[in-house]
């Protein structure tokens, strides 16, 4: 592999630090070897030069909330009707634009089995590097419950819910996903808008089956629990028995912010999906949920954001679309952070949220080297580094996968 040298850049290490002018940084073995003064480390004649004046250097970034195999605004019918093969195919595209957006590694909430994984880690395809929960757990009649009254599935592929209705049954339905490979174990600790019979005030797990789950997932290594949880309720629940993140987060109250606060627990918010338009192809009974929810929810994220929660970037692409995955930088922003607390998030902290923090999400000598290159500053821009055109180069343990034009 060719060593590459970044030369001359403005960095922005996604540590918090504030920004360095005139930086080079080195890539050796697809690790990160230095990061220096420009003009100041040895160059040799294995090593390809990218000029980065004027451009901003980043972490490659983090997307802590995707599907890579659904499409945001689905026929449900046609998804029944479709065999697994297109749900695969269809996911090289959406993992690929991903990528393109900046995002070097996501965690997929449900959908992804082992083999997408291993695709990534094999080169057989593009993308970001995938951490995976394979499916979500749920209860009878919760988020992910995809049948009809009289009991047809409606949810086909790895990522049909998993039903079970005790403390015991959840147990196992851990055991099981983990035995497929999951990193990640995924439970609707409420219902959602998405799923016909749930609610996101109600439907989800009762408390010692979240404590369950919780435990048994620890149990293997330390397992990081991801809860779906839109109402309060749920979110208190969750929170409490001790999950690590909590996805969407819609109707947390304060005694919950402050909870999270205090036991570090992180706020996936997933806002690209909260502000969707609810013209955009949406089934009725989805956007009659969504009608109600939307301005408060905004309205309890930005009072969660600006207490201070742990916040890791999240997007939901699937349900919102794939490949303009950093358009959430702009909305942490509209939601009290300020642009550094955001490009935190995207980085370093969802490294630390996702257990990569020695890998990936900084620009710091030994971790790899994945790394965006842009001609944006994000600090008075943000918004325009949801422009996959505005990401200029995309480097991927030590390899350039998408080049400058
Ligand atoms: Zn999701």
């Amino acid at each position: 592999m060719t060593d590459l040298l970044l030369r001359d850049t403005r960095l922005i290490d996604g540590t918090g630090a504030d920004p360095r002018e005139r930086v080079d940084v080195l890539v050796a073995d697809g690790l990160i070897s230095a990061v220096a003064p420009t003009g100041t480390l040895p160059t040799g004649e294995r090593l390809r030069v990218v000029e980065g004046r004027g451009r901003t250097l980043l972490p490659g970034f983090l997307d802590c909330h995707v599907h890579v195999s659904t499409l945001p605004a689905k026929d449900p019918m046609a998804d029944v009707l479709a065999p697994e093969s297109l749900f695969v195919l269809r996911s090289v595209p959406h993992l690929s634009a991903t990528l393109d957006a900046g995002v070097t590694t996501v965690r997929d909430l449900a959908g992804a089995d082992s083999g997408y994984r291993s695709a990534v880690e094999l080169g057989l395809i593009r993308g970001p590097r995938l951490r995976i929960a394979i499916r979500i757990l749920s209860v009878t009649g919760g988020h992910g419950d995809w049948r009809t009254v009289e009991g047809v599935a409606l949810d086909t592929g790895p990522g049909a819910g998993a039903i079970a209705d005790s403390p015991a049954e959840f147990v196992r339905a851990v055991r099981e996903v983990l035995r497929q490979g999951a990193d990640w174990v995924k439970v609707a600790a409420t219902g959602g808008m998405g799923s016909p019979a749930s609610h996101p005030e109600s439907g989800g797990l009762s408390g010692p089956e979240l404590r369950a789950v919780v435990e048994e997932a620890d149990r293997h290594g330390g397992v990081g629990v991801a809860a779906h949880a839109q109402g309060a309720a749920g979110i208190a629940a969750a929170v409490r028995a001790g999950v690590r993140s909590i996805e969407h987060g819609y109707q947390i109250d304060d005694a919950t912010i402050d909870l999270m606060g205090e036991r570090g627990t992180w706020l996936v918010p997933t806002l690209s999906t909260l502000t969707r338009p609810l013209s955009d192809g949406l089934a009725p009974w989805v956007a009659a949920k969504r009608r109600t929810m939307k301005e408060a929810a905004s309205e309890r994220l930005h009072a969660a954001l600006t207490a201070g929660v742990p916040v890791a970037l999240g997007t939901d692409a699937g349900i919102a679309p794939h490949g303009t995955n950093l358009t959430e930088l702009a909305l942490l922003v509209e939601h009290g952070l300020t642009p550094m607390a955001a490009l935190v998030a995207g980085t370093s902290g969802a490294a630390r949220m996702l257990g990569l923090e020695d890998q990936v999400g900084s620009v710091v000598p030994g971790l790899r080297a994945d790394l965006v290159l842009t001609e944006v500053d994000p600090l008075t821009d943000i918004a325009a580094l949801a422009d996959p055109d505005r990401i200029d180069l995309v480097v991927q343990d030590g390899r350039a996968v998408k080049e400058l034009r």
